[in-house]
């Protein structure tokens, strides 16, 4: 799609004009901006929508409505976080990092938390692009870790939320023992300054691992986890997980649907894939997250088709979470992600059917 960028503005720029609208030229240039910025890998980080203040709806609509002048197939993410789980940026600001990026939809999926979609959803209100509300429920599995994204759900969609409470005080229950733990090591750590390192949300490993680190009883995060926190290890205590028939049935009857998250993330071989995906498409799974940035072109393809196969929605997004993932941006992934609107309409036509 290598096109010149600066007669394709002009063009939008004459159909603006056409429209009525009221176009200001640094709306306009900030659009370009982006625009040259998703080409280009090297000038990613400099975006000027990555640093405007704060974006207008008018903004919104006139940058989708140049893409759809210059016949620009629309981009969307469907797979963030924010401060509310283990981003770095609050969920008002990864809207307008996704609107900066080009996408007509962002879907915000905190690590087991519906907290920040409010915030999100005015956000995304306020600029004029969609948000697909939705969180990432971390699943018990044979093989490891296993992460179900949930879509089109809310901080009061029922049962999820409920559930969500009573997962989280378990896991508050869970760091308690854990940072006991840490203290009969004789490790300096304590329960005011873990939560003061995550900020009173959100609370997690990574946390403790940061205070032991600034206490000097380690000299790096991982020193802190080899030692300490990874599971064997002397202060980890098991976390409370759903399994993955209770998570898809959760979404279900919240008004949700369930997709495989990150699909390689189980370690199986691509048979092995094959099988777990039929077998959760038979308790209700939605989708697949093929195109999932970290991925080659040829693993996304390969996950597409093992989706397709079960009959499923195929999915993708970039798994921002800001600082935290280096070099890793929502809708651009490491530069090649692309993620069309139709797998949001595709997704969508699974929820009305009821997943699998
Ligand atoms: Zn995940
Ligand atoms: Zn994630």
């Amino acid at each position: 799609m290598a096109r010149g960028v600066h007669t394709e503005d002009a063009a939008g720029l004459a159909g603006l004009v056409v429209l009525g609208l009221q176009v200001s030229w640094h709306v306009v240039r900030r659009a370009a901006s982006s625009r040259v910025v998703r080409r280009n890998r090297a000038a990613r980080h400099v975006s000027m929508f990555a640093h405007a203040q704060a974006l207008t709806r008018e903004d919104g609509v006139i940058y989708m409505l140049g893409r759809r002048l210059r016949g620009e197939a629309s981009v969307i993410d469907l797979h963030t976080h924010s401060t509310v789980s283990d981003g770095t940026e609050p969920p008002a600001r990864v809207v307008d990092l996704a609107a900066a990026a080009g996408c007509t939809a962002v879907a915000l999926t905190d690590h087991d938390r519906l907290d920040g979609l409010e915030e999100a959803a005015d956000r995304a209100q306020t600029i004029g692009i969609r948000l697909v509300p939705g969180c990432e429920l971390s699943c018990v599995s044979a093989t490891g870790g296993m992460h179900l994204l949930v879509y089109f759900v809310s901080a009061t969609s029922q049962p999820l939320a409920d559930s969500l409470t009573r997962l989280q005080r378990a896991r508050d229950a869970r760091n308690a023992v854990m940072v006991e733990r840490l203290r009969q090591l004789g490790l300096p750590i304590t329960a005011e300054e873990l939560h003061a390192e995550a900020g009173g949300i959100g609370v997690g490993r990574p946390h403790m691992a940061a205070v032991l680190l600034r206490n000097g009883a380690v000299t790096s995060i991982e020193e802190a986890f080899d030692r300490y926190l990874a599971q064997g290890r002397p202060g980890y205590v098991d976390k409370e997980r759903l399994t993955p028939p209770d998570a898809i049935a959760l979404a279900r009857a919240s008004g949700g649907v369930a997709v495989l998250a990150h699909p390689l993330t189980l370690g199986l071989s691509w048979g092995g894939l094959d099988v777990a995906v039929r077998e959760l498409a038979a308790l209700g799974l939605g989708g697949v997250e093929a195109v999932y940035a970290r991925y080659s072109l040829e693993e996304r393809s390969r996950l597409a088709a093992v989706a397709s196969s079960a009959g499923l929605a195929t999915t993708g997004g970039s798994d921002f979470h800001g600082a935290y993932k280096p070099g890793l941006e929502i809708g651009l992934g490491y530069g090649d992600l692309a993620v069309g609107e139709e797998l949001l309409l595709a997704l969508e036509d699974r929820r009305t059917r009821g997943g699998g």
